[in-house]
């Protein structure tokens, strides 16, 4: 046993406010205090470089995945040959999966992909963020994240990213009774497809939970056994909305009768459409169809800046329409079946909150997701013990 303090923070993603307020046994006993977290506007693809950098997207510069690029489009090549595939065939799941895991190779990405439903035809117009693993990388835009300031301080780091859920803690075990992490994050990712899959209510969530229960305590028990001190904080980087009606944006634009790549560039999030315009008269109709369309509205400049999620550059959209809570744009680029569950709402609806709990009390300045993580470091140590699986 030694004498040192380990701080565990474990992320489980999408395990808002709300589903924790529903679930109030979760981690009794062990937990002495919880918190919600204001969220980040945008998937977690701008929550998790949030929460690492303790910036908002404007300032780390990573908020959706796909943005309008061709000039520097990464799928240019690949295409073309995609599109040759038999429509059915290419619209299976499976399938999907394999030509994500395929581009992802082609392309040279470290981070994480999914080419979802983006339609191959319109995949030579984007370019992609997240091209590498933002946990490996020291730095998101220019802004340290915390594990590269750790790691510039040789602190006895560990990180896992990649293993199956119950796979990270089993690591974890490993690491604390072979080496001496002062300082660990386990990234837990596989509540959020269950919770999109089944919603907020559902008995599958449930078990879920409880598994994480299990796991957690199982950690603790282990790390509590060699270390003086465990700190462990659980926390996300958003919640989960159960969906109330789809509604088919795209046919609605479609039905305009303008060109995609002739007269504006559309990119369907399942919560929002982002919009580039390549003449005024597109930029005229679809502003206002959209105007009429009740179930959105358009975000203005003053409240994506309010947000953290302003680009002077437009370089994610020059016209966002965020659709209301509990409304998703279906079929979209991310999903042809509706789900159960989204994120990606505004974050003032209480089912976007995040939380925050802890072995001990949450400190006064947390209480957004950027905050958890902001000016952690530990002392300066020689030894080093990062594992990346
Ligand atoms: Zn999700």
């Amino acid at each position: 046993m030694t004498d040192d303090k380990l701080e565990l923070y474990i992320f489980i993603d999408a395990f808002g406010w709300e589903l924790l307020k529903r679930n109030q046994w979760f981690l009794e006993g062990l937990i002495t205090d919880r918190k919600p977290l204001e969220t980040v506007f945008g998937y977690s693809s701008a929550c998790v470089p949030s929460i690492i950098t303790g910036e908002y997207p404007a300032a780390h510069g990573y908020w959706s995945s796909f943005y309008y690029s061709p000039r520097t489009s990464p799928f240019r090549t690949a295409a073309p040959w995609l599109k040759l595939l038999p429509g059915p065939l290419a619209e299976r799941g499976r399938i999907r999966r394999y030509i994500s895991a395929a581009l992802k190779k082609i392309c040279g990405f470290s981070g994480y992909f999914n080419l979802y439903n983006v339609p191959f035809e319109y995949l030579p117009y984007f370019d992609y963020q997240e091209k590498e693993d933002i946990f490996a990388i020291d730095s998101l835009g220019g802004r340290q994240t915390v594990f590269g300031a750790l790691r510039e301080q040789k602190a006895p780091l560990f990180i896992e990213t990649r293993h199956s859920d119950a796979g990270k803690i089993e690591s974890f075990i490993k690491a604390v009774r072979h080496g001496r992490p002062g300082f660990a994050y386990l990234h837990m990712g596989e509540l959020d497809a269950l919770l999109h899959a089944n919603g907020k209510t559902s008995g599958i969530v449930t078990k879920k939970l409880r598994e994480y229960d299990n796991l957690i305590r199982t950690a603790y028990r282990e790390a509590g056994s060699r270390y003086k001190a465990v700190e462990l904080t659980v926390f996300s980087d958003h919640g989960m909305k159960d969906i109330e009606a789809p509604h088919d944006l795209v046919s609605e634009v479609e039905a305009l009768g303008l060109g995609y790549g002739k007269d504006y560039i559309a990119f369907y999030d399942a919560t929002m459409a982002r919009f580039w315009f390549l003449n005024d008269p597109a930029r005229n109709r679809i502003g206002s169809m959209l105007d009429r369309v009740k179930t959105g509205s358009v975000l203005s400049d003053a409240e994506l800046k309010s947000m953290g999620a302003y680009f002077p550059d437009h370089k994610y959209g020059e016209l966002i329409f965020l659709m209301k809570p509990g409304i998703l744009i279906n079929p979209s680029f991310m999903g042809r079946k509706p789900v159960f569950g989204m994120h990606g709402y505004h974050p003032s609806d209480p089912d976007s909150c995040a939380m925050i709990i802890k072995n001990g009390p949450i400190p006064a300045h947390v209480n957004k997701i950027t905050d958890v993580l902001k000016g952690r470091g530990i002392k300066a140590d020689s030894r080093c013990c990062a594992m990346k699986a």
